[in-house]
């Protein structure tokens, strides 16, 4: 079967000279196969016609076509295909009663829409794109006997009703003017908002204003927002956003909680929450904004380890070139180069919050993971790094020239990527070797032409690390650096930071939350302790191994390593293993 997809918002027929016409071999042979729109000017494939050569996906300049050729029998398993050059979805995960169903993909490859019509508010054309829907009669005629078609029976019958938390909370203090109580209460279905507040740790919000809370605080005013809510299923996209372990521990324990009695589904980047949060695990994989396949499920450890592994077995599928493997923690150098960056008994008052350093040290090559409670200081001390606040008492070498990513970043650019990066790192960026190391593993090359105002939050998140791994410095100081990423791309990413740092003999320092992503990208940990947002202190570099136990120790969080994949893996609360770890003092087992 062939699938031809127009990428609308690349298509730029004003720009361009119609090259995929042009060079499109049965089009010289006086074939229709590919047309203009009379209005838009905009190519229209004949995926009858077309021969499948890819000449047009090479030729366009903006990276506007996908052609592909996908095995025949998924022909029958379309639910859903936005016009005759748009996207398409190939089956759809199955709410079950009584457990956390997981989402697994890359972004772009339908999870929306699978929301969509799993929550009723899209009736599934079953890729007969002529019509607005298909009959529901017919949709579940055409589904096998099982959980699905179950599903969907209610759906089409008495329907489901849903709750759904939004993958981008950032957006919803533009939604609801006004303070977290008002919005809570405006939703409280249940009658449950004491409970839920006070499960969730955001009881004392309930006076504070939306636009004055942190990320993390906006992460559980939206989860508490949904848990309100009177609901058949539950949706929560990217729960773990913004919050630090203690937090995503937390939520893990109140949706296994929820799932007692309800379905839930949750699409979540952070392999570790997904992993011990799931009972299954549905993968998704495709062509970004062209095609997305949902697998049948599998066990959580199966689907991660396949995930990781690039190769569906049951598919025969590969969905990655190469693997993504992990280096066990006590392979890694300790010492490593001559020493890049020093401080010692650094003091940052700010407002309320003070911030306390030992002494510390960062070495050439060396990647430093920084670990710890939201609001310990970890963001106020890369800031004092990158020279944008000035210390209160201590000291630190200030020679070292430093590339800093902020935690929070905006595109206020007013040009496309390309001219962006052009404007702040020059000609870095179309080096070879640069190339192959951080720019296409990031994807980076595919978004060259796009207005930089306009990306999604995974796509800034990306160029952005490009933007400061392709700074000339001596330490690269990158401040959550996963969020807003998929788990494909942060996997990329933390190998991306590595590889920099390996062959430009430099440093860097590393802030997240993401126990897989800090696992791969460091080599030492400074590990943040305190009460969020009253004190906080920075302990070391100390080893990954020593590290981590000190910072999970804190946590309470104990993790093994699986034996195929090498992935650490956190142990049920309470299991055999959990209770070992924690009696011989080994909270992450390398
Ligand atoms: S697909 Fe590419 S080459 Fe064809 S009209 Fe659009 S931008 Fe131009
Ligand atoms: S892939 Fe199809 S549409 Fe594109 S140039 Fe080849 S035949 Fe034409």
């Amino acid at each position: 079967m062939r699938v031809a997809v127009l990428l609308d918002d690349r298509c730029q027929p004003k720009k361009c000279d119609d090259q995929c016409h042009a060079f499109c071999p049965p089009v010289r042979n006086g074939q229709e196969c590919i047309i203009f729109h009379e209005k838009t000017k905009k190519p229209i494939i004949s995926e009858q016609l077309c021969i499948g050569c890819g000449i047009c996906v090479n030729k366009c300049p903006f990276d506007a076509l996908v052609i592909h050729n996908l095995p025949e029998e998924l022909k029958s398993d379309m639910i859903h295909r936005y016009g005759r050059n748009g996207f398409r979805l190939f089956r759809l995960p199955a709410p079950r009663e009584e457990q956390v169903v997981g989402i697994l993909g890359q972004n772009g490859m339908g999870k929306s829409t699978a929301i969509n019509i799993l929550s009723g508010a899209l009736t599934p054309n079953m890729g007969d794109w002529h019509i607005e829907a298909a009959e529901w009669d017919e949709i579940l005629k055409s589904l096998p006997k099982g959980e699905l078609r179950d599903y969907l029976e209610l759906v089409a019958g008495t329907g489901v009703r849903v709750a759904l938390k939004p993958q981008y909370v950032d957006h919803i203090p533009k939604a609801f003017k006004g303070k977290v109580g008002e919005l809570l209460t405006t939703v409280d279905e249940r009658d449950a908002l004491d409970e839920v507040t006070a499960d969730l740790g955001i009881d004392h919000l309930l006076e504070r204003n939306l636009p004055q809370l942190s990320g993390g605080e906006l992460q559980r005013v939206a989860i508490a927002a949904t848990l309100l809510k009177d609901a058949d299923v539950y949706f929560f996209d990217e729960p773990s956003s913004y919050l630090d372990i203690f937090e995503r521990m937390r939520i893990v324990k109140i949706l296994q909680n929820l799932s007692k009695g309800k379905r839930v589904i949750v699409i979540e980047h952070d392999l570790a929450i997904l992993d011990v949060l799931c009972d299954l695990v549905h993968i998704v994989y495709g062509t970004r904004a062209a095609f997305g396949i949902f697998t049948p499920a599998r066990s959580t450890r199966k689907a991660i380890n396949a995930y990781l592994d690039g190769f569906l077995v049951e598919e025969n599928i590969r969905i990655r070139d190469k693997p993504i493997s992990f280096v066990r923690g006590a392979v890694r150098k300790e010492a490593v180069g001559l020493p890049i960056l020093e401080w010692g008994d650094l003091e940052k008052t700010l407002g309320d919050f003070k911030l306390t350093t030992g002494k510390g040290t960062i070495h050439e090559t060396e990647v430093v993971g920084v670990v710890g409670p939201n609001a310990t200081g970890k963001t106020t001390l890369a800031k004092i790094f990158a020279g944008e606040l000035e210390m209160d008492a201590g000291w630190c070498t200030m020679e070292a020239k430093v590339s800093y990513k902020p935690q929070h970043i905006t595109a206020e650019f007013p040009g496309t990527v390309r001219e962006w990066m052009d404007a702040e790192i020059g000609n870095s960026w179309h080096v070879g070797e640069f190339q192959t190391r951080v720019v296409r593993p990031l994807e980076v090359d595919k978004l060259l032409e796009l207005d930089a105002s306009r990306l999604s939050g995974g796509e800034l998140q990306a160029v952005s690390i490009v933007i400061c791994l392709g700074r000339d410095a001596d330490i690269y100081l990158l401040d959550e650096p996963s969020a807003h990423l998929d788990a494909n791309a942060r996997m990329e990413a933390a190998k991306a930071i590595r590889r920099t740092m390996e062959s430009n003999e430099k440093s860097a320092m590393v802030i997240d939350h993401d126990i897989y992503f800090i696992d791969i990208v460091s080599d030492s940990l400074l590990v943040f302790e305190g009460e969020g947002g009253t004190a906080g202190s920075a302990i070391g570099p100390l080893s990954l191994r020593k590290g981590m136990n000190r910072f999970l120790k804190g946590v309470g969080v104990t993790f093994r390593r699986d034996h195929d994949s090498k992935r650490p893996r956190i142990n049920k609360e309470s299991s055999q293993k959990d209770r070992e770890q924690k009696a011989n003092d080994d909270y992450y087992y390398s």
